[in-house]
């Protein structure tokens, strides 16, 4: 069961790290990038928005989650604080594969 903190919010937007104009997922929150999988730094609970910073989430590893799929792991450019996605492999535009097999590879660093 998920939390009702968890909100859904699943919106289009254009990629700040690669330019990519990203669809709405259709399944799942989109709350990243498919190809290059960064993301914006602006929820303190997922779909919330609520978070001032902005900053680009950037992906520094991945690792399989026991019951959804895979888990992304990011830290802020801006704020440093790490932040955690999970994995979009369904519905429109699905994460780049390549990318989170090739994250899984990388230790997550304190
Ligand atoms: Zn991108
Ligand atoms: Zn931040």
């Amino acid at each position: 069961m998920e939390e009702k903190r968890f909100q859904k919010r699943d919106e289009g937007f254009v990629c700040r790290k690669c330019g990519r104009a990203v669809p709405p997922n259709g399944v799942t929150s989109r709350d990243h990038c498919p190809s290059c999988l960064h993301s914006i730094h602006v929820d303190l609970f997922p779909g919330d928005r609520k978070n001032p910073c902005g900053g680009l989430l950037v992906p520094v590893s991945a690792a399989p989650h026991p019951k959804k799929g895979f888990q992304i792991f990011y830290r802020c450019e801006k704020c440093g604080k790490t932040h955690v996605n999970k994995a979009a492999l369904t519905g429109t535009e699905p994460d780049d594969m390549n990318e989170i097999i090739r994250l899984t590879a990388k230790p997550m660093e304190e």
